[in-house]
């Protein structure tokens, strides 16, 4: 499946690509996992800041660059889902997911039927009314059954990645159904976790019936480019061949900036050997293991 032309957020069939999706460009980066030489678990060797969020999770490191190569429809890019779940965004254009009332939709696969229940954890951040429609009849995973949920609220509960053996280091074993288990923020198998996800539990939980689902989301337009993509449509960097060498590392600070906030692309750019797009931040250094 190729992205069409100049519009790199679509398929040739029509269907767009979820703001969360991962792109071929978006590769997952060398990281040399080591013991923590001050506390029990994993860190890098090189680590910097941006290698952990604020519950002092190690995550997956992997490059930004969306649009670039060709959508992995089954692939969901770690950082664009955690800001997701933290910016309370849709998974599908990553507009504000919250309903004109309060609360969002969540949509899970589930081909047995069950409804959601108060508490379940999901991976799946909130879709917004306008994308509810085109998820169930685009989204592959629900192509096989869902259920959907008004949610009032949600609250961050662990992560889900790799867990690594404590004396070892080497990635365990995982359940072939579960290949990213989840791990609650007090496990004491969370500082061995590469986390790759953000998991959510929710609350004030109203299932919906398919019906209810479409009439609540009624008359709401499709959004099409998220705020990210608006804010970054006009830059240059967007719109330079694609083989320009300048191209995607500039898009990459660019992305790592406009979501995380300015400073980040020097991290980004230093530590994934850029450069190029280096040339276009100040330096700078890896910070001590915190
Ligand atoms: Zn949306």
């Amino acid at each position: 499946m190729k992205a069409t032309g100049k519009d790199v957020y679509r398929l040739a069939d029509g269907r767009r690509v979820p703001y969360v999706t991962c792109w071929s460009a978006e590769k997952v980066l060398p990281g040399r996992i080591v013991r923590h030489p001050r506390r029990a678990g994993i860190a890098y060797p090189d680590e910097v800041r941006t290698d952990r969020d604020i519950e002092r999770a190690l995550w997956v490191r992997q490059g930004l660059g969306r649009g670039g190569g060709e959508p992995v429809m089954a692939g969901v890019h770690p950082l664009r889902q955690r800001q997701c779940m933290a910016d309370n965004a849709c998974q599908v254009c990553g507009h504000p997911a919250v309903l004109d009332q309060r609360g969002y939709v969540f949509l899970m696969r589930s081909p047995s039927g069950v409804p959601v229940r108060e508490g379940e954890r999901t991976v799946a951040p909130p879709v917004c009314a306008g994308c509810v429609p085109e998820a169930v009849r685009d989204c592959p995973p629900l192509a096989r059954g869902f259920v959907a949920a008004h949610v009032g609220s949600y609250e961050f509960w662990g992560i889900a990645g790799i867990i690594h053996d404590p004396h070892t280091l080497s990635p365990l074993p995982h359940d072939v159904a579960e290949p990213l288990p989840q791990v609650a923020f007090e496990d004491p198998r969370f500082c061995w976790t590469l986390a790759a996800r953000v998991v959510v539990s929710l609350r004030d939980v109203t299932p919906l019936s398919v019906e209810d689902l479409l009439s609540l989301c009624a008359d709401q337009p499709p959004r099409t480019a998220s705020p990210v993509d608006e804010a970054l449509a006009a830059h240059p960097a967007f719109n330079a061949p694609l083989d320009d060498p300048l191209a995607g590392p500039q898009a990459e600070a660019l992305l790592a900036d406009a979501i995380f906030g300015p400073g980040t692309a020097q991290v980004i750019a230093t530590r994934s050997g850029s450069s190029r797009a280096a040339d276009h931040c100040s330096a700078s250094t890896p910070e001590d293991i915190a």
